[in-house]
């Protein structure tokens, strides 16, 4: 009752546009969602995704959902995500990935979801993993359950001024995974928000391929850059 008071003086807006949300809405309206850049590589054969690991880690499927350009709607959503306590717009964007993606397959052999983790010193400053919203939105919509095995054991500096290899290095022996067996066998999506030169996906494939050979990787980004 009180939540239904609440919205009866602030009803609930869409994040992008701003109008006035449908009761079957939730943080965006139907309009601005069917707007968002879809790059629908999960349709294509060797998708440019996949083209960007193929060779380097093992896995079964990767891609990014969302196009990713600077000034765009979807830009500003991601940085009131990340920078500006809105977590929800990650658990939303996450539900519609899941929801896309499941459709079509994606997940096919898959058990688990994992986000990429984030050191506990940067998690406490920001209050919370962005990776952490949009992999519980992506387990909601599809009905796998959240992995707590991978930890990001060290902090890293911030990469966005460096090139492929700076961000290789400045990774080198951030993750771990806490318990090997836990995942043996497994098909584990690992979940990252943006991925850019795809180093971050990277460096935690390779150490759960090393730490867990037998587990199957799926790479899964909310929004990719062309
Ligand atoms: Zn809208």
């Amino acid at each position: 009752m009180l939540a239904s008071i609440a919205d009866f003086f602030l009803p609930p807006t869409c994040h992008l546009c701003g109008c006035r949300l449908l009761d079957s809405e939730r943080v965006f309206c139907v309009r601005c969602i069917e707007t968002l850049p879809r790059s629908r590589y999960h349709l294509m054969p060797m998708n440019p995704m996949e083209r960007r690991f193929a060779g380097i880690v093992p896995f079964v499927r990767a891609t990014g959902h969302f196009i990713y350009s600077r000034n765009s709607d979807l830009a500003s959503a991601i940085h009131d995500m990340k920078y500006r306590q809105f977590p929800s717009v990650g658990h939303r964007l996450g539900e519609i990935v899941g929801e896309e993606l499941n459709m079509a397959g994606f997940f096919f052999g898959a058990d688990c979801i994992a986000a990429v983790p984030m050191h506990w010193w940067k998690k406490a400053k920001r209050g919370y993993n962005q990776a952490d919203y949009i992999a519980a939105g992506l387990s909601c919509a599809t009905g796998l359950p959240i992995s707590n095995e991978l930890v990001a054991s060290r902090a890293h500096k911030t990469q966005t001024a460096m090139t492929l290899q700076q961000r290789l290095e400045n990774l080198s022996g951030s993750f771990r995974v806490k318990d090997p067996d836990a995942l043996k066998g497994k098909g584990l999506v690992l979940v990252d928000d943006v991925c850019t030169t795809g180093s971050t996906l990277r460096s935690l494939a390779e150490e759960i391929a090393s730490a867990v050979p037998d587990c199957r990787i799926y790479l899964l980004s909310l929004c990719v850059t062309v």
